[in-house]
């Protein structure tokens, strides 16, 4: 196909479900992947579908970063608990998208090594995580109205708990993704300037018009009972608040946050060991310590400080206990008046 020609290529994923069909279904998205163990093999990536009559769709998602677990189990015990009679319109619910990746236990995917998040819109003759960002991109995001796509920090980030939007340039638009938001009703809201969009799930609903919720809600590569809580009922309450699910919505006072910029973040200059000063969701002041880098090798040297640039909460925290050049230290967000 010559470079710019419009791209018809069908996608090689097939739905053992029909998005049209009345009722509960659960069923796999099929993707043709021959390899060593598995000649004429596929990847199943589990779906399912409840749907009742005309309406809205919400298309719900978890498992775009295959180590950020609340998502994938939100998600599974909200396939098995829906109830189609007790819904208007539709739920499609992908539970980790970037399958490979999640049984892997891996940020990326073991296939192709390609981020689900940085590789939109896809190609449907492209590597396997291509192929199933192609799919959502022609086949799911059009028929979505509401999408929610579930993260939290991986094995090497950990959060406050936040649902989370963009800035957008259509104001009408944003304004209906803080609606959605606030409906989610995590203990943080944020407003999120995101400095490198490119590729991402979120630009390609976003520049459809869809309404779209991201989180973060966690992290460190397990999942914890509070914060698997936050997940199952903020997906509940943002399908109530898409009038698919008519129940008494429950609400908790939410914080809302800003990271405004790049002072938000705080970031290695060196290996070693890491020492985390600040505790997330404690304040702190421009200026103050907030991780400092240990030499691992000897004794007697003197640690590296990194500190906060500007005031606000710590938001987020790299995880494991040594740190690599480069790496996310903190993330600094600031409340919103
Ligand atoms: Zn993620």
């Amino acid at each position: 196909m010559p470079r710019g020609a419009p791209r018809i290529r069908p996608s090689p994923i097939t739905s053992s479900v029909d998005l049209e069909q009345d009722g509960v279904q659960h069923g796999f998205l099929k993707l043709p992947y021959s390899r060593d163990d598995s000649a004429w093999g596929a990847v199943m990536i589990p779906l399912a579908v409840i749907k009742r009559g005309a309406g809205a769709t919400a298309l719900l998602t978890g498992g775009n970063h295959g180590d950020e677990y609340e998502g994938p189990i939100a998600l599974m015990k909200l396939a098995s608990a829906l109830d189609a009679q007790r819904l208007r319109g539709r739920v499609i619910i992908v539970p980790a998208m970037n399958y490979p990746a999640f049984r892997a236990g891996r940020r990326t995917s073991p296939i192709d090594a390609r981020n689900m998040n940085r590789v939109f819109p896809g190609r449907p003759d492209g590597t396997v995580t291509e192929k199933i960002a192609d799919y959502f991109q022609r086949t799911l995001l059009p028929v979505a109205d509401v999408v929610v796509d579930i993260h939290s920090g991986g094995k090497t980030l950990e959060f406050v708990p936040f649902a989370a939007m963009h800035r957008l340039p259509h104001k009408e638009q944003e304004a209906r993704g803080i609606a959605a938001v606030e409906a989610f009703n995590a203990p943080y809201s944020v407003m999120l300037l995101e400095i490198d969009n490119v590729g991402m799930y979120d630009t390609a609903a976003e520049e459809m018009g869809k309404v779209f919720v991201s989180t973060e809600l966690g992290g460190g590569g397990t999942a914890r009972a509070a914060t698997v809580a936050i997940a199952e009922r903020g997906l509940r309450n943002v399908l109530i608040h898409a009038g698919i699910l008519d129940e008494p919505r429950q609400t908790h006072p939410s914080v809302w946050l800003a990271m405004p910029g790049d002072d938000c973040f705080v970031t290695a200059e060196g290996a070693g060991l890491l020492e985390p000063c600040v505790d997330l969701g404690a304040k702190v002041r421009a200026g103050e310590v907030v991780a400092r880098i240990h030499d691992p090798e000897r004794t007697g040297s003197t640690a590296v400080e990194y500190r906060a640039r500007i005031d606000g909460i710590l938001a987020g925290r790299h995880v494991p206990g040594l740190a690599q050049s480069g790496d996310c230290l903190a993330v600094v967000a600031v409340p919103r008046g």
